[in-house]
């Protein structure tokens, strides 16, 4: 685990608000929204971005985007959402431990960078 944030939010160590979990994925709200509805999903297994995860011979990439797609229907965003996922310094990622935003809830800004 070592100092992974989200390892410890998985591991039931630092709290969090969870939406939703399965065998292979847990999805919380992020601390600090940047929409009315701002969720993200990550792997239970500690990987650092979505590249090391695609190079993978299972479809954890694919159930990921299946779990973001059931968690906005379950949250009501039949209008519409964003799903993002940050990697590395130029996508300004943050944490090291892959997760997917689910934002939604209103409209969003049409600018993507
Ligand atoms: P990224 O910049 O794509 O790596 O996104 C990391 C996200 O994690 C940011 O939106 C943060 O607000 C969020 N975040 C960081 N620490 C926590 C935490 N303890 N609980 C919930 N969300 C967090």
């Amino acid at each position: 685990m070592g100092d992974c944030i989200f390892c410890k939010i998985i591991a039931g160590d630092i709290p969090s608000t969870k939406v939703y979990e399965d065998e292979l994925t847990y999805a919380f709200r992020d601390i600090n929204p940047q929409a009315k509805v701002h969720i993200l999903v990550a792997p239970k297994e500690h990987m650092k971005d979505m590249a090391e995860c695609a190079k993978r011979t299972d479809d954890l990439a694919g159930h990921m985007m299946k779990v973001c797609v059931k968690i906005a229907e379950a949250e009501g965003l039949e209008n519409g959402y964003r799903l993002i996922t940050n990697k590395g310094d130029h996508g300004c990622q943050s944490v090291g431990h892959l997760h997917v935003h689910i934002l939604g809830g209103e409209k969003l800004s049409d600018k993507m960078g």
